[in-house]
C-alpha cells in the first residue's frame, strides 16, 4: 500500500532540485516556493525526509544519497508515522496530499470542526508544531516540521511561528512551502532560506503524465501552463485534451451547454486562458495554453479598437474569479461569461 518513499520516484523532476537544496541549505528554516502544481509539498517533504534519513556512510559510499528511501526512518516517513516529523496542512488539503486526517500529532484542536474541513492553517496547529519542535528527538536526528501551504496561515498563526523561526530550538528544522510567497509576511520570508522550484522540463512532465494514464498529455500540460500536477488534476476532473481543444470553437458558438459539467472555478480559469491566447493571436504572438489549430480564424489585428471587447471580457473574468467559489447562480454566470466571450472573439475574428 505504502509506495516507495523517495520523492524522486514520485515526481521525477524533483530529484535534482532536492539534492541541490539538501546540499545548499544552511538555515534551520527553508521556504520552498515556485509556481503551484509542480510539487512544492513533495519537495518540502523530501527535504524533511533527507534530514531524518538514517542511511550510514560506508567506504563504498562515503556520502550516501539522502533520502535513501530504504532505511527505517525513510519507511516511517513513507508510512506517515515518523515520530520526529510533523506535517501541518489544512484539513481540506490532507486527503489530496495523501495525508489523512488526524495523522498529525497533537492536532486535537481541529477535531471540533469536523463538519467543514478548514482551508486555513490554524493558530492551534501552529502552537502544537512549535511545542513539537521543542521536544526531544525520538530517533536522534532532530525534529522536522513541514508546513504547507504557508500562505494559509493568518496573521496570528504567522506571528506564532515567527518567534520560533527567529530562535529555532536546537535540533528542530522547519520547511515551509508556498505557491504564493508574496502573500507571506515579509518577516516570515526574511527568516527562511529560499529554495526556488521551477517548471519541469516539458519532456519529463509529459512522460510523467503519460505514466498516470493521461492521453495526449502535451495538450493538457500546455493547458495547465506547464504545471504537471495541475494537468493531472484537470484530467481527474474529467477534462481531457479533446475537450480542451474544442473550447475555443464552443465559445465562438456561444454553446454554454457544452461545458455545463465543468466546475465553475475551472471554467473561469479556462476562459481567462482563452482570452489570453486570443489577445496573443491578435498581437501576432504565439498562444500559450491552446493548440494553434484550435484557435483557427483568429488572426493578427491591427485595429486596436477590435481588441477592446477582449480586454473588457478579461476584466469581467477576473471579477468573476473572485466569487467563483460562492456564485449566486453558477449556470447563469457561466452562460453570461461565455456570451461575452463569444462576442469578444467575434470582434477580433470578423475584422481580421
Ligand atoms: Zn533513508
Amino acid at each position: 500500500m505504502v509506495e516507495t518513499v523517495s520523492v524522486d520516484v514520485t515526481l521525477p523532476w524533483l530529484a535534482a532540485p532536492l539534492q541541490r537544496a539538501l546540499r545548499e541549505q544552511r538555515s534551520h528554516a527553508l521556504l520552498v516556493h515556485g509556481p503551484s502544481g509542480v510539487g512544492q509539498f513533495e519537495l518540502a517533504l523530501g527535504l524533511a525526509q533527507g534530514w531524518l534519513c538514517e542511511v550510514e556512510s560506508s567506504p563504498a559510499s562515503p556520502s550516501p544519497l539522502r533520502p535513501c528511501g530504504r532505511c527505517a526512518a525513510c519507511h516511517l516517513v513513507g508510512a506517515r508515522s515518523h515520530p520526529d516529523l510533523l506535517v501541518l496542512v489544512p484539513e481540506a488539503l490532507r486527503a489530496a496530499l495523501g495525508w489523512e486526517p488526524d495523522a498529525d500529532a497533537d492536532d486535537s484542536a481541529d477535531k471540533a470542526s469536523k463538519a467543514k474541513p478548514s482551508k486555513d492553517i490554524k493558530v492551534e496547529s501552529v502552537r502544537a508544531a512549535v511545542a513539537f519542535a521543542q521536544t526531544t528527538s525520538a530517533r536522534g536526528r532532530g525534529k522536522a516540521v513541514v508546513l504547507h501551504p504557508a500562505e494559509r496561515m493568518n496573521g496570528i498563526s504567522a506571528n506564532t511561528l515567527l518567534k520560533t523561526l527567529e530562535e529555532p530550538p536546537g535540533n528542530a528544522r522547519f520547511v515551509l512551502s508556498s505557491g504564493a510567497p508574496d502573500a507571506l509576511l515579509p518577516t516570515i520570508r526574511s527568516r527562511c532560506q529560499a529554495i526556488t522550484i521551477t517548471l519541469p522540463e516539458t519532456d519529463i512532465a509529459i512522460e510523467w503524465l503519460r505514466g498516470h494514464g493521461v492521453a495526449d498529455p502535451a495538450v493538457l500540460l500546455a493547458a495547465a501552463g506547464g504545471q504537471p500536477q495541475d494537468a493531472l488534476a484537470w484530467s481527474r476532473e474529467g477534462i481531457d485534451a479533446a475537450q480542451w481543444s474544442q473550447l475555443p470553437a464552443l465559445v465562438r458558438r456561444g454553446a454554454a451547454a457544452g461545458v455545463s459539467g465543468w466546475p465553475l472555478p475551472r471554467l473561469i480559469e479556462s476562459l481567462q486562458k482563452l482570452c489570453h491566447d486570443a489577445l496573443c493571436m491578435a498581437a501576432g504572438a504565439a498562444p500559450r495554453y491552446f493548440p494553434v489549430a484550435s484557435l483557427k480564424g483568429a488572426a493578427r489585428v491591427v485595429d486596436g479598437a477590435a481588441t477592446q471587447p477582449l480586454h473588457a471580457w478579461e476584466r469581467e473574468l477576473r471579477r468573476a474569479a473572485r466569487f467563483a467559489e460562492h456564485p449566486w447562480n453558477a449556470g447563469l454566470l457561466a452562460e453570461s461569461l461565455i456570451e461575452q466571450g463569444r462576442s469578444a472573439l467575434d470582434s477580433v475574428h470578423s475584422r481580421a
